[in-house]
């Protein structure tokens, strides 16, 4: 991850369900069939309870990967900050892990 990505990172409000301040972003790349595109998935996710902001998805020329996911980090940032989580079935928010 890049630098702009920790800063991002490192201000983002505590989690809603737990207040734990570890939270990162998590970049996935679901459709990595196709070299020329890529579609990645760009969400926060809480590294305590495993809650995580609703996701932002765009297909993206790998050339233009950095300043994509830079764009994309910003927008779940603020999503997270206001406290726009996933919702899953019955509207329940999705929390992972707590293992
Ligand atoms: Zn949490």
């Amino acid at each position: 991850m890049n630098q702009t990505i920790q800063k991002i990172e490192s201000r983002l409000y505590p989690c809603p369900f737990c207040g734990s301040l570890k939270s990162c972003c998590v970049v996935d790349n679901p459709y990595c069939n196709n070299p020329e595109k890529v579609i990645i998935e760009v969400w926060i996710q809480c590294m305590k309870c495993g809650a995580r902001s609703a996701t932002q998805s765009q297909t993206i020329n790998p050339e233009y990967f950095d300043t994509v996911i830079v764009k994309l980090a910003q927008r779940v940032a603020n999503l997270w900050d206001r406290r726009a989580i996933y919702n899953g079935e019955n509207n329940e928010p999705i929390k992972r892990g707590n293992q």
